[in-house]
């Protein structure tokens, strides 16, 4: 029998919901990173790490960036689904015209990196900028980290490691809620059905303050089919050489919406260029 996806093209117009997870687990005893990492930045304030870590972590600096196009990205998970395939196709995006933004998005480069070495250094990882593809190569994940956990309730368990520099009113949020946002679920959601793993840890650093926070998140098939539901309509549009509809938000052009947040946004942006298919691409 034809799948619901495969039985006719009906594109879904993807409205991003209200938080709608279970909370993450937030027991000390089951947290992976954060109480080994805190115990090593006290004993080593100062960046003393091995060299070979030094260099590891800033080779990643001298590679250039992955080529997106061609393979639907984990870190794409939860977007909108119009965005996700002119991203596969590497539509144009808007480019960053404000150098405040450059900063700021050099400085989460930093941060990762300066967690990458924190972490491999205590031993709580031991990959990092991990791929894994999927068999037909057209989604893909990629780790800030993976390691085994070394205590507590997960002691022996493979787990994967995502790192998020937040917004002071957006770490205040999903602290108070007990999970991530959408968006990053949807992320290690699919770095689950690609790794395997059934355990990841979600750390966020408060961008002004420092203050970190760990969300464990256990294995969801829910939250797994979800995600296969997506690449299959994402796959599907692309087969059928049509996008999805422009979100009913972007078409009012909602000020503070994804309009403007989304690289493809904007009265100048791919989005509203392409149509139903970009022709160029
Ligand atoms: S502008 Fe809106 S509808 Fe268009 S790709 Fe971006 S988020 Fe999707």
């Amino acid at each position: 029998m034809k799948s619901a996806v495969t039985r006719g093209y009906r594109p879904k117009v993807y409205q991003p919901k209200q938080q709608r997870f279970s909370a993450a687990v937030r027991n000390p005893e089951h947290l992976i990173v954060t109480p080994v990492y805190d115990e090593y930045l006290v004993k080593n304030p100062e960046i003393t790490a091995d060299p070979k870590i030094l260099d590891r972590v800033l080779r990643l600096l001298t590679v250039p960036p992955r080529d997106r196009r061609r393979s639907f990205s984990a870190s794409q998970a939860g977007y909108c689904l119009r965005r996700q395939e002119l991203a596969f196709l590497g539509a144009p995006k808007r480019p960053i015209i404000d150098p405040r933004g450059v900063r700021i998005f050099q400085n989460g480069t930093f941060v990762h990196l300066r967690w990458q070495v924190g972490l491999l250094a205590a031993k709580i990882i031991d990959g990092i900028e991990v791929t894994v593809k999927s068999a037909d190569e057209l989604t893909r994940s990629t780790m800030d980290g993976i390691g085994v956990a070394k205590r507590g309730h997960y002691k022996g368990a493979k787990f994967g490691w995502e790192h998020k520099g937040r917004m002071s009113f957006a770490f205040r949020a999903q602290e108070s809620v007990g999970t991530p946002d959408e968006h990053t679920r949807k992320q290690v959601a699919m770095q689950m059905l690609h790794t395997g793993y059934d355990v990841w840890s979600v750390t966020n650093e408060n961008k002004d303050t420092q203050e970190h926070g760990e969300f464990i998140i256990e294995r969801d098939e829910k939250e797994i089919d979800e995600i296969r539901v997506d690449i299959k309509e994402l796959k599907y549009a692309v087969a059928k050489k049509r996008l999805h509809p422009v979100l009913p938000e972007c078409i009012k052009r909602n000020s503070t919406g994804e309009y403007y947040k989304c690289p493809f946004g904007t009265d100048l942006g791919s989005c509203v260029a392409s149509g139903n298919w970009p022709r160029n691409l």
